[in-house]
């Protein structure tokens, strides 16, 4: 049974999908005005994770996640650039596809941008005036907060609580603080629309909510973004689509946590933003997905050098299971009794990977399932009663491809590349060596195959190769 905390109930709940087999998704992209940090592939990441996970445990998943190319932010940076903001939208498009690949994220089924379903927008907001839960005010049309039902309910907070909050614009246009944009009226920023109540363009709000109709319907499964996104963006979506519609929004709320960067928010102010694309030019994508998943996804996550140096060398752990797999897998075969215990172990260590999984997503638990099982294998490679006939050397196999096929299912690919030919002859003269009990000589020739970047490991089956771990 997989269960899925829901910000919504908030309460780890099971999880049913509305069609059988099958699950909608729907995930707040981009506002395209800049590159995306780190804070924002933390989300794209976890998105990707519960697709794919879906997907292993059989389920038809379509993801729509949409690109915000008209907002504010887009025609401030525009003015700076001297740019049009279709132009800065545009490039930053282009980025964020590029950067969504680079960080081994499966592109999206659906990529709507919002400035493509402005008939769409203009429909609701119509249906909202007529509904008269909804404005017109000076050429703009504002939702009228007050004849929303259940307003707050899933950030869970009071309309008293809300009005304090410090994230909504006051103005003299709205009748209460909390009424919320749906139509902005033009004012010569380069881009607009005509439509029943002026010139103007979309308020955010309204983008996802037409979005999300159109490609997924009402109700739909799951509805996922960054915890910064609860108030007032989603509880937003909820009041326009529940109040225009009565039809619930998505069954599922799914929000991941902050990620600070050194025990602190990234902020402007801070100028602490790490651009996704800066860090890639440091770190592979393995790595960086591997860190990124370390913790569950609805817990805060620190970026330090720390963090990172220890998500590097976990993920370079993982990798040499297979060095070790490999390099069993070259000696030659030998007669003994057959050994069940690797396998009856890692049919207990996928089970344990799947449950952990199963539980909200719980990718740290399910990466310590993948170590147990690295161990494993480490382990029984080095028992000195565990014999390389063809029913265990069958079973090693196995358990190496388990190991890459339970990685894969979070995206990231452990795998061990051909060792140069020029270790490998390193290591035959350190065989030779040992063989003639020449100590000195064995040990200088480690040292040289370390420097090199490789590692060499003595089993009881001979000596092994793998990289070195920095
Ligand atoms: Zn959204």
């Amino acid at each position: 049974m997989i269960k899925i905390y829901n910000t919504l109930t908030q309460k780890k709940e099971e999880f049913v999908s509305l069609t059988r087999g099958k699950v909608k998704i729907y995930n707040c992209g981009p506002t395209v005005y800049g590159y995306f940090h780190i804070g924002n592939a933390r989300n794209f990441i976890v998105v990707d994770v519960i697709r794919r996970y879906l997907t292993f445990r059989g389920f038809e998943v379509t993801l729509v996640q949409n690109v915000t190319d008209v907002y504010d932010k887009i025609i401030n940076k525009a003015k700076v650039e001297n740019l049009t903001p279709t132009a800065v939208a545009e490039t930053f498009t282009n980025a964020y596809f590029e950067d969504l690949e680079a960080l081994g994220v499966k592109a999206p089924d659906i990529n709507p941008k919002a400035t493509e379903h402005i008939k769409e927008m203009h429909d609701i907001i119509g249906l909202l005036i007529e509904k008269d839960a909804a404005y017109v005010s000076e050429g703009d049309v504002y939702m009228d907060v007050s004849k929303v039902k259940d307003y707050g309910k899933l950030s869970h907070k009071n309309i008293e609580e809300l009005q304090s909050g410090a994230r909504i614009e006051v103005s003299e246009k709205k009748k209460s603080p909390l009424d919320f944009v749906l139509w902005k009226k033009d004012k010569n920023e380069g881009i607009s629309w005509d439509s029943p109540w002026g010139k103007g363009r979309p308020g955010w709000h309204t983008e996802c909510c037409v979005m999300s109709q159109k490609y997924l319907q009402h109700p739909f499964d799951i509805h996922s973004g960054g915890i910064d996104l609860v108030f007032p963006h989603h509880e937003n979506e909820i009041a326009q689509v529940e109040t225009a519609t009565g039809n619930k929004l998505a069954n599922y709320w799914v929000h991941n946590g902050h990620l600070n960067i050194g025990g602190q928010k990234m902020s402007k102010s801070l100028n602490n933003f790490l651009l996704a694309r800066d860090i890639l030019k440091k770190y592979s994508k393995n790595i960086v997905r591997f860190f990124l998943l370390s913790a569950h996804y609805r817990s805060p996550l620190d970026f330090t050098e720390e963090n990172v140096g220890n998500a590097v060398k976990g993920f370079s752990e993982l990798g040499n299971t297979l060095y070790r797999v490999a390099g069993i897998l070259n000696k030659p075969l030998t007669d003994g009794p057959a050994d069940t215990s690797l396998a009856e172990k890692g049919i207990a260590l996928e089970a344990k990977f799947v449950a952990a999984m199963d539980d909200d997503f719980n990718t740290a638990q399910a990466i310590a399932a993948l170590f147990d099982y690295a161990n494993e294998i480490k382990n029984t490679i080095k028992k000195k009663d565990w014999v390389l006939n063809y029913e265990n050397r069958e079973a090693l196999k196995i358990a190496g491809e388990k190991l890459t096929a339970l990685s894969a299912i979070l995206g990231f690919k452990i795998e061990a590349e051909k060792i140069p030919a020029e270790i490998e002859a390193l290591a035959l003269e350190r065989e030779t060596a040992r063989n003639t009990k020449d100590w000195v000589k064995s040990d200088l020739i480690r040292k040289t195959i370390e420097e090199k970047g490789f590692a060499v490991e003595d089993t009881p089956k001979g000596q092994i190769l793998m990289r070195k771990i920095k």
